[in-house]
């Protein structure tokens, strides 16, 4: 199975080529950075698995990326979670449409959910797969990514390089920034300020380079903003490429206000995601009527 060298496209903003590393066009059914961040669960032998457990939101990018990679191994795939609403459960797109469409089979738990998980017998052919295992083997993908930028920076001789993507947990900008010395990694807090990314960097490995952060003292996680919207409109008008709609809005916004910063030729990670996104335009329509 093909599962590297995702294309790098470019275009032209404010004088400037920037290059966006399709990650989103990684593989037609297992695709983005979460896919990237579960490479390893799917090169791995793991030959007594058939079943594969984990739990957590129901909009979840992770979530649909579990059940992409479930359903390419052939394992069945069962998701702990509080009961959705039911027009959650209604939707025909978004991450939990498409994550039911790909076998995910739902057990829904009434209350604490982590107590329940810690509480499971698991078999020895289940595999149990946390939010935060899927943040410590990371490192497996995101060399392979680096290995992709590199080889690339090499065929076009850039000597330097501003790699860029928008961070949640920031496992992916930090293994980046490791596994990429010779570039600088640069990236925005979607979740939480910047402090809380930095304590996200220390609980990984407090020993690594830390990616340079361009604050986000203003987005909220998911929270539609008007500005991000007209944002998202510009970005996708120009690049004829569809982002994400809960990173890539604040991720553009802030790359833009700190254009003249940087001087080396720019990077984007796309990160993939779009799964999400008519569930989020919804809830720009209701908001700003767009
Ligand atoms: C998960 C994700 C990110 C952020 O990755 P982290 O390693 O958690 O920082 C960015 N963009 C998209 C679309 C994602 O799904």
């Amino acid at each position: 199975m093909k599962f590297v060298d995702s294309p790098i496209d470019h275009f032209e903003y404010f004088g400037r080529q920037i290059y966006v590393k399709r990650d989103d066009l990684l593989h037609p059914e297992f695709s983005g950075n979460k896919a990237r961040k579960l490479a390893y669960f799917l090169m791995e032998e793991f030959a007594e698995i058939t079943t594969l457990v984990s739990y957590g939101g129901t909009q979840s990018n992770l979530m649909y990326s579990l059940s992409a990679l479930a359903k390419l191994r052939g394992w069945q795939f069962i998701y702990y979670c509080y009961k959705p609403s039911q027009i959650a459960l209604d939707q025909i797109v978004g991450n939990l449409a498409g994550a039911i469409a790909n076998g995910m089979q739902l057990s829904i738990v009434e209350h604490n959910l982590d107590q329940r998980i810690a509480d499971l017998q698991l078999a020895k052919d289940t595999l149990l797969v946390k939010q935060g295992a899927a943040e410590e083997t990371a490192r497996f993908g995101i060399m392979q990514l680096a290995a992709e930028i590199r080889s690339w920076a090499r065929q076009f001789s850039y000597a330097r390089l501003a790699v860029f993507l928008p961070s949640g947990t920031g496992a992916t900008a930090l293994y980046l920034q490791y596994y990429l010395p010779e570039f600088i990694v640069y990236t925005t807090n979607c979740v939480g300020d910047t402090d809380y990314l930095k304590q996200q960097w220390d609980r990984l490995d407090a020993n690594l380079t830390k990616p340079q952060i361009l604050a986000n003292t203003k987005y909220r996680f998911a929270t539609p903003h008007r500005e991000l919207w007209d944002k998202y409109q510009e970005i996708s008008a120009i690049s004829y490429i569809e982002f994400d709609l809960v990173y890539d809005p604040v991720g553009w916004q802030i790359l833009s206000q700190h254009l003249q910063d940087i001087s080396e030729p720019i990077l984007y990670i796309h990160c993939g995601g779009q799964m999400g996104n008519p569930t989020m335009k919804q809830r720009y329509k209701y908001q700003f009527k767009v």
